[in-house]
């Protein structure tokens, strides 16, 4: 261990206890450090390596259970549709299924794992704003429960895809409310200048072209404007209120409406934001879409994964700068991209029950990647590390591994299941072989 470091500067971010305070998922042990449930996290390390990303059964099903019950509490009819993208591993699926999930898909790659882990498509969205006329196809011939068109170029090809299958698609038309969700700009979806969804003013017209449209089924509208939404229920009351609006409007007009998709977006607490509740969301809801008499759909990802997830990572060496302390450690951008790519804020705690009682300073923490943007966090306040020590970043869950790339030539971290005082492997490292694998040498190359 290097020498005794000074102590902790002021800093805003919460300490380890309020971090802890904040996750039923975790608890510290005084000897077997930080647990997920019931399992030591060093001994998930031991047995699996770093980086792992590692996830909680318990708390997938009681975030589940807990949005379940909000909406039911409020009297809406009301299903949830599980948002894939966010964590597409099998076992997460079939965790989240076995709690009565549908799902949310954005591809076809998306929709086979989906229906691996036994979510029938017709229980799934299909949204996304480039579906392929294959991707198209092979979801009418799944029988999706749902297309969310996003352009009025995209259902005259839903229309001829359907109609040459002899089918008529059930389609929603994604409306862009242009409101301000007020996250981070990668990741607001429902202004004007956003590539999602069709113009307000253009959604009935486009409503009506459908109904008029052979393989095409008018079903519902649908909006999702943005990802994690921190900002009260402002945003989401005012793109409901205008949903509801165009509800009316086109049954006004003779043209049928079965169902409204409310989109996912919840946000959670990274640091110290004051998230929205579930109660809070099924409130908005019912408030604004609550008398129209038709059932809602959610479409929540990170709110149900992001919390149930950390990635597990060794520290390779403190290194102490001119000017500041870096921890660097085995996981990098390419695994946990969120800092680099949204400047996320990640807590990060060490998992030794000597390191909570330790003095604590400053460090950057980064991770190995010829890029000075892998860095997870800058003036964290630490304690000094050895090689070997491990650290947790929470809420890892969602955006996580599905984001995680093998640059620099590094393979895909493990997956672990925790549950209870249980724990496997949910995907196997990937080897260096691995990556070597799919490629290839042309023929006529001579070097
Ligand atoms: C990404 C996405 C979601 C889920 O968003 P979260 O912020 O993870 O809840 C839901 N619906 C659509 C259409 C999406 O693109």
């Amino acid at each position: 261990m290097a020498a005794p470091l000074p102590l902790a500067p002021d800093s805003a971010d919460p300490t380890f206890t309020e971090l802890l305070a904040a996750r039923p998922a975790l608890s510290m042990h005084a000897h077997d450090g930080l647990l997920m449930d019931e399992v030591p996290l060093a001994r998930i390390a031991a047995e699996f390596g770093t980086p792992t990303w590692v996830y909680s059964a318990g708390t997938l099903r009681r975030r589940y259970r807990a949005l379940k019950a909000a909406l039911d509490a409020a009297g809406l009819d009301a299903s949830i549709h599980y948002a894939t993208k966010a964590n597409d591993n099998q076992a997460v699926l079939r965790v989240l299924r076995a709690e009565g999930a549908g799902a949310d898909i954005v591809s076809a790659g998306e929709l086979r794992a989906t229906m691996a882990a036994g979510i029938p498509a017709g229980v799934t969205v299909f949204s996304g704003v480039g579906k392929t006329p294959g991707e198209i196809r092979f979801a009418l011939e799944a029988g999706i429960f749902q297309i969310n068109a996003e352009s009025a170029e995209e259902i005259e090809v839903i229309s001829a895809i359907a109609a040459g299958l002899g089918l008529r698609a059930p389609v929603s038309l994604r409306v862009n409310p242009d409101v301000d969700a007020r996250t981070h700009a990668k990741i607001t979806t429902g202004r004007a200048e956003n590539k999602f969804g069709i113009a307000f003013e253009d959604a009935h017209a486009l409503y009506a072209r459908m109904a008029a449209l052979p393989g095409i089924r008018p079903i519902g509208i649908a909006t999702h404007i943005g990802s994690q939404i921190t900002d009260g229920m402002s945003a989401y009351r005012a793109a409901y209120a205008r949903l509801a609006e165009m509800v009316r409007g086109l049954r006004a007009h003779g043209l049928p409406v079965e169902r409204v998709d409310c989109g996912g977006g919840l946000g959670i607490p990274y640091r110290d934001e004051i998230a929205p509740t579930p109660e809070a969301l099924a409130g908005a809801i019912k408030a604004t879409l609550g008398g129209l008499g038709v059932p809602v759909m959610l479409e929540p990802g990170r709110w149900l994964v992001g919390p149930a997830g950390v990635l597990l990572s060794a520290v390779v060496l403190q290194k102490q700068g001119a000017a500041r302390r870096f921890l660097v450690l085995d996981a990098a951008m390419n695994d946990l991209v969120r800092p680099a790519m949204y400047e996320a804020w990640h807590g990060i705690l060490p998992v030794s029950p000597l390191a909570h009682v330790a003095p604590l300073s400053p460090a950057d923490v980064v991770g190995p990647v010829c890029e000075s943007g892998d860095t997870f966090a800058k003036g964290r306040v630490l304690p000094a590390m050895a090689p070997g020590d491990l650290v947790a970043f929470l809420d890892a869950g969602a955006y996580g591994a599905v984001m995680s790339s093998t640059y620099n030539a590094r393979p895909l971290a493990a997956e672990v299941l925790v549950d209870g005082a249980r724990a496997a492997l949910v995907r196997v490292r990937q080897t260096h072989e691995d990556l070597l694998a799919h490629q290839r040498l042309p023929e006529w190359f001579t070097p």
